[in-house]
C-alpha cells in the first residue's frame, strides 16, 4: 500500500472505533512507523511502502483503536520543546502543564534549588533545569517505575537531577547526604493528582484505562495532595520561597484558602490558554 492508502485505512479504522482526532492520530502513527514527517507524506503520497511497514502500521492502528494513548505507542511526548519518554507508569505531559513551567521560569534564577513533587516523567523539573544554569533539582515520586523514566529522560537531555522515591517530602528527610536534607528550596512545584475520585469513571478511556490512577486520583474532593503539600512545604521552602501548583479548573478558591491557612501570601491564579484557572503561585511570607 502507498502512504496515502495507509493513511486512509488508518483514518477510517480509528473513526470507526470512535477515537478522537482520527486524522491526526492516523498521520502521527504513520510518521512514527515509517520514521518520516508530514511533508514527505504530502509530497510522496504515492510512494509504495514495504509489507513490514504496512503490518507495523496496521498493528499500531489496532492498538490505538483500543484507546491506548498515542504516546504509549510512540513512547514519547513533546513538552516545552523537549522530547520526553513516557510509558504506562507516568502521566503523559500535558500542554496545560507548560503554563506551570512558563510561570515558574519567570522567577527562576541561576543556581536556585528546585523541588518537584509527584515528578512522574520529570518533565517539569527537567524543563526548568534545561532552561536555566547551575540550578539544583530534586524530584520525588511514589512510583519507582516512574522514576526510571524520569532518570532516562534526564540522561537523554544531558541533565543532572536527583530523583528520589517516596511519598511527597518523605524521601528528603530519609535521604542521607546532607546536601539535600539540609537544603531549603527556592522553589517547590507540583502537578499532583487532583481529580476527585468520583470523576475518574467519567474520564476519556485513554486517560481512565491507561494512565496511572495514582497520578490522577486526588481522593474524595480532589484536594488531598494540596492539603499535604501546602501543609509541609513551609518546612522545606526558604523565606519568600515560591510554591507553584497545577490545579483543576474549579479548585482555585479552595487551594487559595489552604495556602492562606498555612502562611502563604502573594497568591496568584494563572489561567491556561482555554481561559481556565490552571496554576496557582504563592510565596512563603
Ligand atoms: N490534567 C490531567 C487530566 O485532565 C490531570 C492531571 C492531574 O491530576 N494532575 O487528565
Amino acid at each position: 500500500m502507498t502512504y496515502r492508502e495507509l493513511y486512509e485505512y488508518g483514518v477510517e479504522a480509528l473513526e470507526e472505533a470512535g477515537v478522537a482526532e482520527a486524522k491526526l492520530n492516523a498521520r502521527l502513527l504513520l510518521e512514527y512507523v515509517c520514521r518520516t514527517d508530514r511533508n514527505t507524506l504530502l509530497v510522496h503520497g504515492d510512494s509504495m511502502r514495504s509489507r513490514m511497514e504496512e503490518e507495523f502500521y496496521k498493528r499500531a492502528i489496532e492498538t490505538r483503536r483500543r484507546h491506548v494513548p498515542l504516546q504509549h505507542i510512540t513512547g514519547e511526548q513533546e513538552f516545552m520543546g523537549l522530547c520526553f519518554r513516557v510509558n504506562e507508569h507516568t502521566l503523559i505531559p500535558r500542554q496545560d502543564t507548560e503554563i506551570l513551567v512558563e510561570e515558574a521560569m519567570r522567577y527562576l534564577g541561576d543556581g536556585m534549588h528546585i523541588l518537584d513533587l509527584c515528578t512522574g516523567s520529570g518533565c517539569i523539573l527537567l524543563s526548568l533545569l534545561k532552561y536555566s544554569n547551575e540550578c539544583e533539582g530534586v524530584g520525588t515520586d511514589i512510583s519507582e517505575e516512574a522514576l526510571l523514566v524520569a532518570r532516562e529522560n534526564a540522561g537523554r537531555l544531558g541533565l543532572d537531577a536527583s530523583f528520589l522515591c517516596g511519598d511527597l517530602f518523605a524521601p528528603l528527610t530519609a535521604y542521607a547526604p546532607g546536601r539535600i536534607r539540609d537544603t531549603l528550596f527556592d522553589m517547590i512545584l507540583s502537578n499532583p493528582p487532583y481529580i476527585p475520585s468520583g470523576e475518574i469513571a467519567g474520564l476519556m478511556p485513554e486517560v481512565r484505562d491507561y494512565e496511572p490512577l495514582t497520578a490522577l486520583d486526588g481522593r474524595e474532593d480532589g484536594l488531598y495532595f494540596y492539603r499535604r503539600i501546602i501543609g509541609e512545604a513551609p518546612h522545606y521552602l526558604r523565606r519568600f520561597g515560591l510554591l507553584f501548583l497545577e490545579i483543576g479548573c474549579s479548585q482555585a478558591k479552595a487551594v487559595s484558602a489552604i495556602l492562606r491557612e498555612n502562611g502563604f501570601g502573594e497568591i496568584e491564579v494563572i489561567k491556561d490558554y482555554a481561559g481556565l484557572d490552571r496554576v496557582i503561585k504563592a510565596s512563603l511570607c
